[in-house]
């Protein structure tokens, strides 16, 4: 049992390498955060050794009876915590249980009603590159021009128009709450399924922060790293009803043998979101969202829908004179972490972009609070009018950095 450091010093290296650059950068993907330790020591753990196609109580493989416990803990905390009556906690990955759920619950070909990703939905919500947009027929929904917002008469027109089957809620660049009650209504009136991907919200969610999905939908889906803080992977909540059929497609349907490493992990989180830090946590994570907002519109930013209710922020750079590309490759020089991100009716390609998303998971994760956000706005309007200063840009640097020594993470 030699060590990392011993057997692969190049990959060890680059560990170590990623380690600084988290600590030494402020993280703003809106996608991202920095999980605690126990989690991730349950993810580094001999978990990830064993075999155990199928789920608890009913595997293929024996030696389960210990793996079987951290699973049932996943299980019935995951329904715990967000109120559901079924979970399955073995998705790889939130693009897995998306694709378990279209399988589960639909035939290829059928009509899917979703949030146009170049409005801020998901490549997993029908794009033609992705598998759903290949097995399914996709009709989407946007946001108004000029309020950046949802119009829900216009999803219920959509939506009656082409009678879906399944109706999905959900984003990855919304900044403001959605109707998970209206959009139920709608997927009611019109006889389909009702699925929200809360992928970015359920944090807010479980905080009780957001209003929940879950009553209002026949499948939830999320991913378990992002505003949840727990290890990469995905997890799926559905009614009683549909369970076995949300098993069968997860496995076998699109899976084989379950990452029970990871899935302990998950466990962790789970416990972790039902302490009363975490409710605290996540206040932060939406004051310092707003106060990023209110910060960077001082400063003459655009931000799409004038602000946020969430952890993100879509920021227009029209007004900057600078491309979501220049500015992701800009922040990156001055240590502050974001994405070029389109925004509705973007006239650039997605790989230019005229946004950047900003979010503050992991800046609050880290202890941030609203002042800092402040400064950060202040930095990245100095960068943007600064930017062909290497001298100007060294100097937001080293703010960037003090800021990181003043937070030290893990
Ligand atoms: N759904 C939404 C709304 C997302 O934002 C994402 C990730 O960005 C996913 C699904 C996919 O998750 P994963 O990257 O774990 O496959």
């Amino acid at each position: 049992l030699r060590p990392l450091s011993e057997v692969d010093p190049e990959i060890f290296r680059a560990i170590e390498q990623e380690t600084q650059r988290q600590r030494l950068t402020l993280e703003l993907i809106a996608s991202e955060n920095a999980a605690s330790r126990a989690v991730m020591e349950a993810q580094g753990s001999v978990l990830t050794n064993k075999y155990a196609e199928g789920y608890p109580g009913k595997r293929y493989y024996g030696g389960c009876e210990f793996v079987d416990i951290a699973e049932s803990l996943a299980i019935s905390r995951a329904k715990k915590l967000f109120g559901a009556e079924f979970a399955n906690v073995q998705p790889h990955s939130g693009a897995q249980a998306n694709t378990a759920v279209y399988f589960a619950l639909l035939s290829p070909g059928d009509t899917i009603l979703g949030m146009d990703l170049a409005h801020g939905g998901h490549l997993t919500h029908g794009s033609p590159i992705n598998i759903s947009g290949k097995y399914f027929k996709f009709v989407f929904y946007g946001v108004e021009k000029e309020t950046g917002r949802i119009d829900y008469e216009k999803v219920r027109a959509i939506a009656g128009e082409h009678k879906p089957k399944l109706i999905i809620a959900g984003a990855s660049s919304y900044p403001r709450a959605i109707d998970f009650a209206s959009f139920g209504n709608i997927a009611a009136e019109v006889g389909a399924y009702m699925m929200v991907d809360m992928a970015h919200i359920a944090g807010l969610v479980a905080a009780g922060l957001h209003m929940s999905p879950v009553p209002y939908s026949d499948v939830v889906t999320t991913t378990t790293h992002k505003t949840l803080r727990g290890p990469r992977g995905g997890l799926i909540l559905c009614r009683e009803k549909y369970g076995a059929q949300i098993n069968k497609s997860v496995f076998p349907g699109i899976q084989g043998g379950p990452l029970m490493h990871v899935i302990s992990s998950k466990a962790v989180a789970f416990k972790e979101a039902m302490e009363p830090d975490f409710i605290e946590y996540q206040k932060r994570v939406v004051k310092n969202a707003g106060a990023l907002a209110a910060a960077l519109l001082e400063r003459g930013f655009e931000v799409i829908s004038g602000g946020t209710d969430n952890h993100l922020i879509l920021v227009d750079l029209r007004s900057k004179n600078i491309t979501g590309k220049e500015a992701q490759e800009l922040m990156d020089t001055v240590g502050v972490t974001v994405n070029k991100n389109p925004i509705p009716f973007d006239p650039l390609p997605p790989n230019t972009s005229s946004g950047i998303r900003i979010g503050t998971p992991a800046v609050t994760t880290r202890g941030l609070i609203e002042e800092d956000m402040i400064q950060i706005a202040e930095i990245m309007n100095y960068a943007v009018a600064n930017r062909d200063d290497a001298a100007k840009l060294a100097s937001a640097r080293a703010k960037v950095s003090e800021m990181c020594d003043k937070y030290p993470l893990y």
